[in-house]
């Protein structure tokens, strides 16, 4: 391993010191979520952790956290419709019912789904090559409809009795031109265009320096583990900052007496990857479960090594986008940090309505929507899934028993990140969530564990 250039040392350090201004940041952070009754402790005991400033009764809202960077996962793209960038579902019932059939039908499914087998859903219909129209034996539980109500479904020229219910935003497309990401609103395809997605556009206008380069880089994590998006919305995101940094800090160079160039760039990139750095509990080469193949006695050159790997990244960062190195970087921080991203489908909500309608209008109705359902078979219900960095939610710690726990509520309908406490909270007291099932052996839960390095005393007892 390559050492840090004696020219960098300045820059190791600033590194190695906590973002600063911790407590300011979260303060700001607090304040645009609208959640008054919580406090980040930057330095407790077991790093960063969020306490209750008033109190909190069971079932009540704690946290509504908005999500810093998230993505839809790829194999979910099929079955729901959703804003790239808040992910609320968007188009129409209709719409959403016809284009899962249509893009069910062409069998697009096959190659974006192949990692994502493991859910235990019903995917059968995926193992099937392209199959236009022909009912096949893994389709069975499905009943196809013909092309044109499919058509007419999309286009909005067919309307389903009571969708009006279930009104959704209109589909507004990327600005970009690529025909990928789709926004419920003007604000949020531009808030997506110049926060991430001008530099990860693989349509005409984007802003990427290579588009072939980047059209292979989304086929192949579309293809192995769509983490990588994640990571590279990340990667953008923070150069985009830096970017707009760099630009202000020059303009007002234009008026200083001195400059110094080569600290400035460090610094503001350091500022652009603050949101993101908050989200470590701890630092990455302190907290990287130690590889199998290392010895303990090996223990403190090996984090040394993973530090300077960390550093060489952040100075590659400067020159390059996606450098692998950088990538390692960050992934390990998603693993560390994520949370599953859900948003409940207003298809579902739309045929229990129907379901749920008295037996004089049900019966009218289901015998229009029933065709539909069996087009859509077992799974018509498939909700929004993806993951998400949450900056507030990953501040908090992990309990074994938690007083709070993500939930979304009937009226949850984004891809924010909504906190709920599961028994009262006193003001002072920390508020707690499990980052793993709690009905798990007590060995179980300490090897899911070992990557956050969170030390469970006691079997069974909080922290
Ligand atoms: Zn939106
Ligand atoms: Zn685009």
């Amino acid at each position: 391993m390559e050492k840090p250039d004696a020219q960098f040392k300045d820059g190791i350090s600033a590194l190695l010191r906590p973002p600063t201004p911790l407590q300011e940041y979260f303060e700001e952070l607090i304040s645009t979520r609208k959640c008054q009754g919580l406090r980040v402790n930057p330095d407790g005991e077991f790093g960063k952790g969020v306490y209750a400033t008033a109190k909190f009764g069971e079932g009540d809202l704690v946290l509504k956290d908005p999500v810093l960077v998230g993505a839809q996962h790829s194999s979910n793209k099929m079955d729901c419709l959703v804003c790239s960038y808040c992910f609320c579902f968007i188009g129409s019932v209709e719409l959403q019912i016809g284009r899962k059939l249509y893009l069910q039908r062409l069998g697009i499914s096959k190659d974006c789904c192949q990692f994502d087998s493991s859910d235990g859903e019903d995917d059968s219909y995926m193992e099937d090559h392209i199959n236009l129209g022909e009912s096949s034996s893994s389709n069975s539980d499905k009943t196809p409809l013909p092309n044109e109500v499919v058509e007419s479904l999309m286009n909005g020229e067919l309307t389903l009795p009571y969708s009006e219910r279930y009104p959704l935003a209109s589909v507004i497309p990327c600005p970009g031109g690529c025909g990928e990401n789709y926004y419920c609103s003007k604000s949020c395809a531009d808030s997506d265009w110049e926060f991430f997605h001008s530099l990860l556009c693989p349509g005409e206008k984007s802003e990427s320096r290579c588009r072939e380069a980047l059209l292979k880089f989304i086929q192949h994590a579309t293809e192995t583990n769509d983490i990588f998006l994640l990571a590279a919305k990340a990667i953008s995101y923070t150069i985009l900052r830096y970017r707009k940094l760099k630009a202000s800090y020059q303009e007002d160079q234009k008026y200083a007496a001195t400059d110094c160039a080569c600290n400035s760039d460090l610094s503001l990139l350091l500022e652009a990857w603050n949101p993101l750095s908050m989200g470590f509990k701890r630092r990455w080469w302190d907290c990287i479960a130690l590889p199998d193949d290392v010895d303990y006695c090996d223990e403190a050159a090996f984090r040394m090594q993973i530090k300077e790997l960390a550093f060489k990244s952040v100075q590659l960062l400067k020159a390059a986008i996606f450098d692998k190195d950088f990538y390692g970087h960050i992934i390990g921080m998603f693993e560390q940090n994520n949370l599953d991203l859900v948003v409940a489908s207003p298809v579902e909500d739309y045929f229990l309505y129907i379901d749920d309608l008295p037996d004089s209008e049900k019966g009218k109705a289901e015998k229009i929507t029933r065709p539909y359902l069996d087009a859509l078979g077992g799974d018509y219900s498939v909700c929004c899934q993806g993951s998400a960095f949450y900056p507030l939610q990953s501040c908090m710690n992990h309990s074994c028993s938690p007083n709070a726990r993500a939930f979304k509520r009937e009226e949850d309908r984004d891809g924010q990140a909504t906190i709920i406490a599961t028994r009262p909270i006193h003001t002072g007291e920390e508020v707690t969530i499990s980052y793993i099932d709690e009905n798990l052996l007590f060995e179980e839960r300490q090897a899911l564990l070992a990557d956050y390095v969170i030390v469970e005393h006691n079997p069974g007892q909080i922290k």
